[in-house]
């Protein structure tokens, strides 16, 4: 597998860092607009822990620690025992269910900076992950181990409750993610995944992805890949060439997803755009 990002802008927000070096945050669609530029402007880290009250989110960056991650990189083998959770800043991590028999990997979900990888822990300590986590975009992210976490979960209502929340939407994506794979053609897929990762990437319209990563993926041959990507480059709503994926038309890519990348979008903001946590 292989996914590396270019930095071409598609519509985006710029906001500051708080030594104020500019961000480029990307725009989540008309639909569901995930993001506000109050939060963005907040949003040095990863999206779940923003709306945070100040002294929790500091509290739990303390015993947070940024790593890079790199492309192809497992963080979580399937049947293995979760020793960690992280929460992407940049990276974006897949996550794969196997079929031996077959042996493919297909994946069920995509997390980038709006959410975290490692959901087993929250509910048991020890707990085996069913899936197989692997880095697709290199990248920073957040990582804490279980015992800190837990003590976090246990020292902060408001944490506990955003992680809540953000199992339940996890939970809806991989069921829609069941639905996207049985009932809607691939250049539907295809086109939701482009949106999918663009949404998680907070920068750049232009990603290199090889047929055979995309193939894999989606769960297709090659040939299949070749197809669906067909019809949007006709419509000039994509561009690809020699393995370089650019989104020409964000809002164009919409208009043509099947209808689970706006189902997406509206399950994160219904249980994540609440009131705030107390
Ligand atoms: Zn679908």
């Amino acid at each position: 597998m292989h996914a590396v990002f270019g930095s071409k802008a598609g519509s985006s927000y710029v906001c500051q860092r708080a030594d104020g070096s500019p961000i480029r945050v990307q725009s989540c669609g008309r639909e569901g607009e995930l993001l506000n530029a109050a939060r963005v402007a907040a949003a040095t880290t990863n999206r779940l822990l923003v709306p945070l009250p100040r002294r929790d989110r500091e509290r739990f960056l303390a015993v947070c620690e940024t790593v890079e991650l790199e492309p192809d990189q497992v963080l979580m083998q399937a049947g293995g025992r979760v020793t960690h959770a992280w929460f992407p800043v940049d990276a974006i991590v897949s996550l794969g269910i196997a079929a031996p028999q077959e042996r493919k990997l297909l994946e069920v979900a995509l997390v980038g900076w709006e959410g975290m990888v490692g959901l087993p822990m929250l509910l048991l300590d020890g707990a085996a992950s069913g899936l197989r986590a692997t880095v697709v975009r290199a990248g920073a992210a957040l990582r804490i181990a279980a015992e800190p976490l837990q003590s976090q979960l246990r020292e902060s209502p408001p944490l506990a409750q955003l992680l809540q929340r953000y199992l339940l939407v996890a939970i809806e994506q991989m069921a829609q993610a069941a639905l996207c794979t049985r009932y809607h053609r691939v250049d539907q897929r295809l086109v939701r995944w482009l949106l999918m990762t663009q949404d998680r990437t907070k920068a750049g319209a232009a990603l290199h992805a090889t047929h055979e990563f995309l193939a894999a993926t989606l769960g297709v041959r090659r040939a299949g890949v070749t197809r669906a990507a067909a019809q949007p480059q006709d419509q000039r709503l994509i561009a690809y060439r020699r393995g370089v994926l650019t989104l020409l038309d964000p809002a164009g890519l919409q208009a043509v997803a099947c209808a689970c990348y706006a189902a997406d979008l509206r399950s994160y903001a219904a249980l994540m755009e609440l009131a705030p946590p107390a």
